[in-house]
């Protein structure tokens, strides 16, 4: 038996993740569900968006199931008290991956057969830094008419991605790792990003590297994506690249994601919180099925993990079984519970 927690979230959180965790349930895997609140349904309860006593919950859980959470434009920071002192968080989701001490957020972005997509063979692993960069949370304003914002860039994060990266590369058979940065502009803090990968993909020949300037990275992935493989972006590099290839693949809402630490992991949905179609029963489940998908292969739970990524496929062919975002007319519910019945099938409990 195992413990997820489960982040509900805002706009269509509540919708996708009923999709989710019907889907989870027809796999028969032991899972013992315990709900947290964090974002609004946090502050409603407790007075504050990231509480501590969700932060408990998710600690102590074996893996966490998120959905998206509002992340209000220029209004999101989030302050903690740690060690007698404030912290400061741009936003309710960093503020999350950061208390976890999480520092990679996996985002495998591939089209799907029969799902009209821009670039139908995209299939693409995003690797983005998310302890840092340009989202660190130190941001101010000189006087009324100009801010600044610092770009944070350590060796010892940028080696502890691209360990990851490479690791999770060879043990999914991805044959190459490309870095997208801008060292020839950011020379000092992309730079260092630049040699911290380079050295580490010395010690990795196996898997072959390349690093990219990130606007060639952006013109690669509209024009040839099958020349890239995984990708190690920075913090906003790869925010702005995720939702990129997600587009390319056919929409946003085929999107999934990991975060991962060294002792925590959190499973959520590229997209965000989509207050503009939230209640209508439109929201496209398959980011969030897919990152329940990833929560079980991080579990050690291969076949359920496989069964739930060939049903979304097997799932995604037919059009009938397709939200609106991908040219279909099924609501969320339906796309749930048909991925739900074909993840049993596949193990056998249909
Ligand atoms: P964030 O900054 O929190 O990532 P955002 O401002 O980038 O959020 P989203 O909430 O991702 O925006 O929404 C962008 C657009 O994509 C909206 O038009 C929204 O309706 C659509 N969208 C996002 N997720 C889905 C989904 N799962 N199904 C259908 N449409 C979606």
């Amino acid at each position: 038996m195992y413990t997820v927690a489960v982040i509900s979230g805002d706009g269509i959180g509540p919708e996708i993740t009923d999709a989710a965790l019907t889907v989870l349930r027809a796999t028969g895997v032991e899972l013992d569900f315990v709900f947290a609140d964090a974002g609004a349904a946090a502050v409603d309860r407790w007075d504050e968006p990231v509480p501590d006593q969700t932060l408990e919950i998710l600690r102590e859980a074996d893996a966490i199931l998120k959905a998206p959470l509002l992340a209000p434009k220029g209004t999101g920071r989030i302050t903690k008290q740690r060690h007698g002192r404030d912290v400061v968080y741009p936003s309710v989701n960093n503020a999350l991956r950061r208390e976890l001490e999480l520092f990679v957020n996996v985002r495998p972005v591939r089209a799907y057969p029969g799902v009209p997509a821009r670039a139908p063979q995209i299939d693409v692993v995003i690797m983005r830094e998310v302890t840092e960069g340009l989202y660190s949370g130190i941001e101010h304003t000189i006087g009324d008419s100009a801010a600044v914002a610092v770009k944070v860039v350590t060796a010892g994060a940028c080696e502890r991605l691209a360990r990851y990266a490479f690791a999770w590369a060879r043990s999914k058979s991805r044959r190459r790792v490309t870095l997208g940065h801008k060292a020839n502009v950011l020379n000092l803090s992309d730079g260092l990003m630049l040699s911290t990968t380079a050295a580490v993909a010395q010690a990795n020949p196996d898997i072959e590297f390349g690093d990219m300037m990130v606007d060639a990275v952006g013109l690669c992935l509209a024009k040839s994506p099958e020349l890239l493989d995984v990708i190690i972006l920075d913090n906003q590099y790869g925010d702005i690249l995720s939702d990129v290839c997600g587009g390319l693949a056919g929409g946003i809402g085929l999107a999934p994601g990991a975060n991962i630490g060294e002792r925590h992991a959190m499973f959520e949905a590229a997209h965000g919180a989509a207050p503009d179609i939230a209640g209508t029963g439109t929201a496209n489940p398959v980011a969030l099925i897919l990152s329940a998908g990833m929560l079980l292969d991080h579990l050690g739970e291969t076949a359920a993990a496989k069964a739930v990524e060939q049903a979304v496929g097997d799932v995604l062919a037919v059009e009938d079984t397709r939200t609106p975002d991908l040219g279909g007319s099924a609501d969320t519910a339906t796309v749930g519970k048909a991925v739900a019945a074909r993840v049993a099938e596949l193990m056998g409990r249909g």
